[in-house]
């Protein structure tokens, strides 16, 4: 069902391997333009270094290798001054403040957010200050806090590939990320905050009793055929991630001995070509992530895009505005209003986005900064996507929930990693069937 067949169902999700090909071709020149070519995208506001893993001591797995390193951005003249710390904190004050959950459900319908943010001020431009996350969030806010905190890194300049990070650090956070998976129908009631603090420490537990122990029996953590489609659209994700992960750094490898980069295709064969669901999942993704992208287009629509360049900004809109028809005319590719609609399974929903806030908190739990910087970037990339594909209504504009910098700027890029997985695997395919890598 899920081989490496072009004409294949990329299964849960409504369309064909050589579909979304075709959408990739279509859409590659867009997304390379936007992640590659403007400031709103290039740069990605993070805390990258300050936020200790919350499960388990990770001291001993840290990455030491150069590789692992992530450039960030010392020189604040590079970014566009709107996002320095210091044009940010002129932001601050009673005006700027960014309304909090409780402000935003008094606010009364026919009073526009803009009017608590500054007339001048749109929200998309501003730091948000509570560091607590809507409840609509699939993903902990990872750029919030008072102005300044955090680092700016240009994600053009770390590009994701071969760190040589791996050993028990990895592997454990791998199947952290893999336990969430292990879901129950039924959550015990309770508030949201308690219900993540819960789950958060479910997996505490885990890891406290059974320590850096694991069994590797070199099989990948399949969820169980009688799951639900929730629950596999779950593993799928994560497994997709994984998978692209994998892809990026077979693609961009380092041989040590001779001090080159080079495509690595026994990579691509042991981790993915001899996996096919690994693949199937990957392109399950890129359906999920297009139509995330085909759905926020009317979103897409008021967005303000503030890098204090009115040119520039405009181009931007008009680039993000030209993928998401692109990725609206494609083929249907990810149909989310099945989802979440069984009644026996109400706290579901709650449930799915508690497990994958944990998998977001797990990326602070990886040891190599470079890899860390790429998973957070992802996490939030799905985080987004799936906010849009199941808080979002398609035909509202200023109702939805707010949708940070962070988020569209995760959204994309990780839409721009999955793309280029996508591509790479089809000239390692080719490889592996005529040993010609053309690149
Ligand atoms: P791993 O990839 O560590 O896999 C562990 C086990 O998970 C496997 O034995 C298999 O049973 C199962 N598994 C593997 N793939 C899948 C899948 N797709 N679906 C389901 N199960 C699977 N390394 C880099 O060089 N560059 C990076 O940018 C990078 N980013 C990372 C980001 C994160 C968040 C993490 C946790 C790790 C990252 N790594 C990165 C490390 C990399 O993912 C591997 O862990 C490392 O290369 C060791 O690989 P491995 O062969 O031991 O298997």
């Amino acid at each position: 069902q899920c081989a490496i067949d072009p004409n294949s169902i990329v299964s849960d999700a409504c369309t064909s391997y050589s579909d979304l090909e075709r959408l990739h071709a279509q859409l590659e020149p867009a997304l390379d333009d936007l992640t590659q070519q403007t400031d709103f995208f290039a740069y990605y506001r993070l805390n990258l270094y300050n936020k200790a893993c919350p499960f388990w001591n990770d001291e001993n797995s840290m990455c030491g290798n150069r590789a692992c390193a992530v450039d960030t951005i010392e020189d604040e003249s590079a970014i566009p001054p709107i996002w320095r710390a210091e044009e940010l904190s002129k932001l601050e004050g009673a005006r700027a403040k960014h309304p909090g959950r409780a402000q935003r459900r008094e606010r009364p319908s026919n009073r526009p957010l803009q009017y608590q943010l500054g007339e001048n001020v749109d929200e998309s431009c501003v730091v948000e200050e509570d560091d607590e996350c809507d409840e609509r969030d699939y993903c902990i806010p990872d750029d919030e806090g008072a102005a300044g905190k955090g680092d700016y890194v240009s994600l053009v300049n770390n590009t994701e590939r071969y760190t040589g990070y791996s050993g028990m650090g990895a592997r454990q956070v791998w199947d952290a990320i893999y336990k969430e998976n292990c879901f129950s129908a039924k959550s015990p009631r309770g508030s949201l905050r308690s219900k993540t603090l819960q789950a958060a420490q479910n997996l505490k537990n885990v890891f406290q009793e059974y320590g850096r122990q694991h069994v590797d029996d070199g099989e990948d953590l399949y969820p169980l055929d009688d799951e639900c489609l929730e629950q596999r659209a779950f593993y799928r994700i994560v497994s997709g991630m994984h998978a692209s992960i994998s892809t990026h750094l077979c693609w961009e490898y380092f041989n040590q001995t001779t001090g080159t980069w080079f495509h690595n295709v026994d990579c691509y064969k042991e981790r993915l070509h001899t996996h096919p669901e690994r693949v199937s999942n990957i392109y399950f993704n890129y359906a999920l992530l297009t139509r995330a992208v085909a759905k926020a287009r009317k979103h897409l629509e008021s967005y303000t895009f503030c890098s204090g360049d009115p040119e520039q900004d405009f181009e931007t809109k008009q680039k993000v505005l030209a993928l998401a028809d692109k990725a609206a005319a494609g083929p249907h590719t990810f149909d989310e209003s099945v989802m979440f609609q069984d009644p026996g399974v109400m706290d579901l929903k709650e449930d799915f986005r508690n497990r994958f806030r944990n998998v977001s908190r797990l990326m602070d739990c990886v040891g190599c900064d470079k890899c860390r910087l790429w998973g957070k970037v992802q996490t939030a990339g799905y985080g987004a996507a799936l906010k849009i594909l199941f808080e979002f209504d398609e035909d509202k504009n200023g109702e939805n929930p707010h949708l940070r910098r962070t988020e569209l700027v995760a959204l994309v890029n990780t839409l721009a990693r999955v793309s280029h997985s996508v591509d790479a695997i089809q000239k390692f395919r080719v490889a592996v069937n005529t040993g010609d890598l053309s690149v």
